[in-house]
Formats: C-alpha cells, sequence, structure tokens
C-alpha cells in the first residue's frame, strides 16, 4: 500500500468550506455513518481515511481532486467497493466515494449506454435487460462497474461479445490536476487507450458509454455437480470441451466444499464438490444440444438448468459472495489446461482449509481473444482461462492458515501458467505482479502515466509509477 504523504492537518474550516462547493456530503470520522462508509467488501480490509467524499454530481469529483491537492492528501477512490486489494480505501487521506452516482440511461436503438461509476452490475444489468440488451459484465451482481471495467472485465458473455473493455466506447475522466476530459477512439485517444485495463491510474471516470447486445431475456444457465472422486475425469473432459465450444456457450468450473443447494442431496452439503456453472448466450432449444455432454462427464450429484431471466442468473451466485468475510485471493491466467494443472488443482482442492475457500477457473476465449494484445492497456488475449485461488473465511485466527494454502497452490499451479495476470484480481501484497500483468502494454502505461500523471497522484491502486 502506498505511503500517504505528509498530509497538512485538514482543519474544520476546511471540511467546512468544502461542504458549501459539494452537491453531495462528506462524513469525518466523528459523523455517523462513517465505519459504515469505510467498508468495502473484504472484510479484511480496515482503513480509517480522515475524510470521506459522498460525491452526487462529476463536479463534486473535481471538488475532491482539488481538495485532495490542496491538502496534498493520498486520494482513493471507491466504485462498487469490492476490490480484493481494498484500495478504495485508505489511511488518512480522502477517499472519493462514486457509490451514489448511479444513473443508467440506455438509448435502444443505438443499443448504447451512458452508466454512472456508483453503479453495481445489477443496476446496469437491469436497465439494459428492460430493452432485452446487455454488455459482458461479471458474475457476481454487487460488483462495481467502475472498478470492473478499468481492469479489463470479464463474465459470461465475454466468449462472445468480448471483454467489457472491448464494450466501452467513451469515457468522461476527472484528471489529476482537476480538469475535465472526454475519451474516445476519436477524442484523447491514448488516455481512452489507457483506460481500458490501466484501472483508476489515469483520473476518476465519471460516465461510462458502452456498446449493448441484445441478450435474452431469458438463457439456459445453470450448474451440474459431480462427486470430487470424479474431479480428474470432469476437469480433462471440461478442458477438451471450452477448448473447442462455440462462442454463445460459456461454462466455467469451481472446486469447494459443497453448499447446502436445495438440488443436492443432505449428505453431500460441506463436501467437496466439483461443479461446472454454464450460460448460453443464443436460442435456448440450440443450447441444450449443445450442452448434453457436459452431463455425461461423470454421474453427477445433481443439476439445476433451465432457461431464467439473464438479470437472475448474473445474481445466482450472490449469496455466496456476501460482503464482510475475509478474503485472500491468488489468480494465473491460463492457455490451456495441462495435466499438470488439472492434477494440481485437485490436489490442493483435496485440502480446502475453509469451508468457504474455492478454487474456480473462468472460461474466456472466444471474442476476448480476437483483438491485438497491444489495442489497449488490457493485454492478456492468450487468457483462455482465469484462474482465481479464492481463501475466503470468517474469522482473523483462520487467517495465517488459508493465506498459506492460497500462497502454495498459486505457486504449485505457476508452472502452468501462461503468463500475465489480471490486475483486478491481485491483492494488496502483489504489487511485484502489475508489470508481469500487464505485459506488453506495461513500458506504454508507464508513458501514459507520466504524461497524464507525473506527480503519482492517483497512486492508491494496482500502480503504474510514472518513472
Ligand atoms: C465476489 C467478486 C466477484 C468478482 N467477479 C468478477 C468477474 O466475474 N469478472 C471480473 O472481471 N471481475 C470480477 N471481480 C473483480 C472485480 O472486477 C474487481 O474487484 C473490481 O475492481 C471491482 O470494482 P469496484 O468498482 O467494485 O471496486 P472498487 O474497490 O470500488 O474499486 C477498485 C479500484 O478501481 C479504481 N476505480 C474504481 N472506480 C473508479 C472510477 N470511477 N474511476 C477511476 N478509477 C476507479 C480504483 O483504483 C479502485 O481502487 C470480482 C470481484 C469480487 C469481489
Amino acid at each position: 500500500m502506498p505511503a500517504p504523504s505528509v498530509p497538512v492537518e485538514i482543519g474544520e474550516a476546511a471540511v467546512a468550506e468544502l461542504r458549501t462547493r459539494l452537491r453531495g456530503d462528506s462524513i469525518r470520522p466523528d459523523d455517523p455513518g462513517y465505519d459504515e462508509a469505510r467498508l468495502v467488501w473484504n472484510g479484511m480490509i480496515d482503513r480509517r481515511p480522515a475524510l470521506i467524499v459522498r460525491c452526487a454530481a462529476s463536479e463534486d469529483v473535481v471538488q475532491a481532486v482539488k481538495f485532495g491537492r490542496k491538502h496534498n492528501l493520498l486520494v482513493s477512490i471507491r466504485g462498487g467497493g469490492h476490490n480484493i486489494a481494498g484500495n478504495a480505501v485508505c489511511d488518512d487521506g480522502i477517499m472519493v466515494d462514486l457509490s451514489l452516482l448511479k444513473s443508467v440511461r440506455v438509448d435502444a436503438s443505438a443499443r448504447r449506454a451512458s452508466v454512472e461509476p456508483g453503479c453495481t452490475l445489477a443496476d446496469f444489468d437491469a436497465a439494459a435487460q428492460a430493452h432485452g440488451l446487455a454488455t459482458p459484465l461479471g458474475i457476481n451482481s454487487t460488483t462495481g462497474v467502475a472498478g470492473l471495467t478499468l481492469g479489463g472485465g470479464f463474465g459470461w458473455l465475454s466468449r462472445k461479445y468480448g471483454m467489457t473493455v472491448d464494450n466501452l466506447l467513451a469515457a468522461d475522466v476527472v484528471m489529476a490536476d482537476g480538469s475535465q476530459a472526454h475519451a474516445s477512439a476519436t477524442e484523447n485517444d491514448d488516455l481512452f487507450w489507457g483506460l481500458r485495463g490501466g484501472g483508476g491510474n489515469f483520473g476518476i471516470v465519471t460516465r461510462f458509454e458502452f456498446q449493448l447486445h441484445p441478450v435474452g431475456p431469458g438463457v439456459l444457465s445453470g450448474l451440474i455437480v459431480f462427486p470430487f472422486d470424479q474431479a480428474k475425469s470432469v476437469l480433462t473432459q471440461f478442458a477438451r470441451f471450452t477448448g473447442t465450444m462455440p462462442d454463445e456457450l460459456n461454462v466455467w468450473m469451481v472446486t469447494r466444499k459443497a453448499p447446502p443447494l436445495p438440488f443436492l442431496p443432505e449428505r453431500v452439503h460441506g463436501k467437496e464438490i466439483v461443479a461446472l456453472a454454464l450460460c448460453y448466450a443464443g436460442d435456448p432449444t440450440e443450447g441444450e444440444k449443445l450442452i448434453e455432454p457436459l452431463r455425461g462427464f461423470g454421474t453427477a450429484h445433481g443439476e439445476h438448468i433451465g432457461v431464467q431471466p439473464y438479470t437472475a442468473w448474473q445474481q445466482a451466485f450472490d449469496p455466496l459472495l456476501t460482503k464482510g468475510a475475509r478474503n485472500y485471493w491468488k489468480s494465473h491466467n491460463f492457455s490451456r489446461l495441462s495435466d499438470g494443472a488439472i492434477d494440481t488443482i485437485i490436489e490442493y482442492a483435496g485440502r480446502l482449509p475453509s469451508p468457504q475457500c474455492e478454487i474456480f477457473i473462468g472460461t474466456i476465449g472466444g471474442q476476448t481473444a480476437r483483438v491485438a494484445p497491444e489495442a489497449m492497456a488490457y493485454s492478456s488475449r492468450d487468457a483462455n482461462y482465469v484462474m482465481n485461488v479464492h481463501g475466503r473465511w470468517e474469522s482473523a485466527a483462520e487467517d495465517e492458515r488459508c493465506i498459506a494454502w492460497a500462497r502454495e497452490f498459486f505457486a504449485k499451479s505457476q508452472p502452468f501458467a501462461s503468463g500475465g495476470a489480471y490486475i483486478n484480481f491481485l491483492t494488496q501484497d502483489e504489487t511485484d505482479r502489475i508489470a508481469f500483468a500487464y505485459g506488453a502494454t506495461y513500458n506504454r502505461l508507464v508513458a501514459l502515466k507520466k504524461k497524464y500523471d507525473p506527480a503519482n497522484f492517483f497512486r492508491m491502486n494496482q500502480n503504474i509509477k510514472p518513472a
């Protein structure tokens, strides 16, 4: 985590003066609501900003940036507050909280959406699906659109329609000097290049404009759950199947202890399982034929598959991913799932250190792989699978054991990874992986940072240093 700059003491008079300029409000440590406002998704993060500015308009963001500069404060940016590293909140500095900025405007005929940076995926999906439209987003609906987009973004629709950043058409940004800029393919195109994967390094985005696509509203989707003793066979077939499936189909794998899902026999609850989660973004009748081979991967404990609203499928995993638990992640990209990778996954899934820990493989490829690596800051176009070692548990007493498991598995699976890493899955102790994560685009990102934020004002992030 970056050290705070030596802040000038923020006096009450300065805060009172700032308040007169805001359409939203500001919260100090002694104010009611402070503790709730500083909490983020990962319960391991416990930071205390000196000031939280709850922005109600882009002008509030400008005021917050100018205030941060004037008082030499470390600035953090909060979209949905989901980032595992917890960079949305800082100690002693100013937290620019965007969560009140929740408008989504859909132009159905142009298939475009204008989205404010406090929107969750659920907010955006609901507005777009009212018109039978969507853009690729992640798989947990309480995640913020802003952070997800700025790091790359992938989910069920990505094989068909690409990464979230592949669907970003333009953005409005408050820059480090407090000025406002518009970035698109035709205006400030270098900034636009950097925003599409470069995280919060270049400025604070106050509006995103996205391309939308026809989706659903009903999609064939659901889960098939296999016994863990069939893991080798299921994973080997999963690797083969996902390597050739059509773009409309997406299948992810998760291995963990079974939650008490109603379609699973009670004797399975709490036991290790291998689950395949799938979504078909096309005609469900066609999808039914395509998913049939998955059922033959083993003798399933049970399945729950059907046509359901796309928005419901987008929320299906929310109950397992609620805010407040302690979380530690490690992740690798894979271009293919080798036998060695599969064996290592099975070995470590066989010794999960807590009932909520899991290893998941998110499948991408398809359209995500058809963009040149240098086309934008996000460059991992050879990542057909993104693996997340999701350590999750409830009490601080379990920290050491769960983190050790995640780190050990990460190290053992490293030889099978293809390189690069998903910046949005990096924890706060992985700053040494940032250049590696960006790979081909890192040097250009450094040059861009030098141009747009030479003093590294925006450094509470997976930081690209200007020098
Ligand atoms: C349970 C869970 C499931 C997930 N699933 C997926 C998934 O399926 N696919 C996927 O791609 N990712 C997924 N992610 C990762 C997710 O994309 C990142 O955690 C992302 O950073 C969350 O964005 P946020 O706005 O909620 O986060 P925040 O913590 O609010 O922000 C993260 C960082 O983004 C930057 N930022 C945020 N808003 C702005 C802004 N308006 N302008 C400039 N910078 C900004 C800041 O640097 C900030 O520190 C998941 C995360 C979680 C916790």
